[in-house]
């Protein structure tokens, strides 16, 4: 559905993007997460062929958006990070109108305008005017003009910024209601938001994608967390030395415990030979897991890294 290849942009002095490569397939509901700045909003107006790459290429549904920006935006469902709305407009006149615009027959009108308006929930707000809406039903209608011509991908910048807690429960289950007939690919800074929606996650720093991976693979680690209580000599070297490991870190530890973190290659499981050498060393074991990482600490620990040109420099 989405198919991105070495994209390259800068304002300026500033290199929003560097190297961007992603693809999505149909079906998909995909979180781009990054912190601000990190050039979200830029790799949607790219894919959304309202801005120019210096370099790459983007095809959406098939299209070049490159070559053919009028014809990919006709296919797809787009909610910027603040939709024009013309707050005098009513909400029936405002899609009524975006429906000419998107150019639907006008015997397809009200059967595309209702199945918006019910699938967001604005029935009951048709004749109000735009501006006396709550921010929350002003993002629906934004929602709504961007379903309006029933597209196969959705493409929203950061939907619920500025939203309160009920009203972003509300626009997620939509956006939840809406994947199961549409590709989503939706930027966020929140963490959350990606947890109760996305399949897959991209992560995105100083204009890099720093990461690409399924919620379910990124939980997944095969490091073991031991705890004690007390320090026992040389537990490090013998844990180091344990078939498979290749590092053993001291964690911080309270209350006269120690915890060290084993490491080892992707397929090992090395919490049986942790348990094994506790045993026959007699250590004072507390616990042995597996540990499982989030998606906050994979964030945090990615923030923390500096952009590639800077570590190269
Ligand atoms: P946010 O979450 O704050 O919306 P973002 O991840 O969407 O951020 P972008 O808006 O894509 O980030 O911006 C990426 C970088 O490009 C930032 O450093 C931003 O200041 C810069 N930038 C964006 N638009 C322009 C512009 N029109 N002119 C100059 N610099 C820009």
């Amino acid at each position: 559905m989405i198919d991105v290849t070495h994209l390259h942009k800068s304002y300026g002095q500033v290199q929003a993007l560097r190297d961007v490569t992603f693809q999505i397939a149909p079906g998909e509901i995909i979180g781009l997460l990054g912190p601000n700045g990190a050039g979200k909003t830029t790799i949607i107006k790219i894919l959304t062929g309202y801005l120019q790459p210096d370099e790459g290429d983007v095809i959406v549904d098939g299209v070049n958006v490159l070559e053919q920006p009028h014809a990919v935006q006709s296919r797809i469902g787009y909610l910027p990070e603040s939709a024009p709305l013309y707050p005098e407009l009513s909400v029936q006149d405002y899609l009524l109108m975006m429906a000419e615009l998107r150019q639907i027959s006008p015997e397809d009108v009200l059967s595309y305008v209702s199945e918006a308006v019910y699938a967001t929930g604005l029935h009951d707000y048709l004749t109000r005017p735009i501006g006396h809406l709550s921010k929350g039903f002003r993002q629906r209608v934004g929602l709504a003009q961007a379903i309006l011509h029933k597209p196969r991908l959705l493409i929203l910048d950061e939907p619920t910024v500025g939203l309160d807690p009920t009203q972003i429960v509300e626009i997620r289950s939509l956006i939840r209601r809406l994947a199961q007939r549409s590709t989503v690919l939706f930027s966020t800074h929140i963490l959350p938001e990606v947890e109760a929606l996305c399949d897959r996650v991209l992560m995105l720093f100083h204009g890099e994608m720093k990461l690409d991976s399924r919620l379910s693979e990124l939980a997944q680690t095969n490091d073991a967390l031991l705890t004690l209580d007390g320090r026992p000599p040389r537990i490090e070297s013998a844990l180091a030395k344990l078939d498979g490991v290749t590092a053993v870190t001291a964690l911080a530890a309270t209350d006269g415990r120690a915890a060290y973190r084993i490491s080892g290659q992707p397929d090992a499981d090395l919490c049986p030979a942790v348990y094994q050498l506790a045993a026959r060393q007699g250590w004072p074991v507390r616990e042995i897991r597996r540990d499982s990482q989030t998606l906050e600490s994979v964030f945090n620990a990615l923030a923390m890294s500096r952009p590639s040109v800077e570590e190269k420099e």
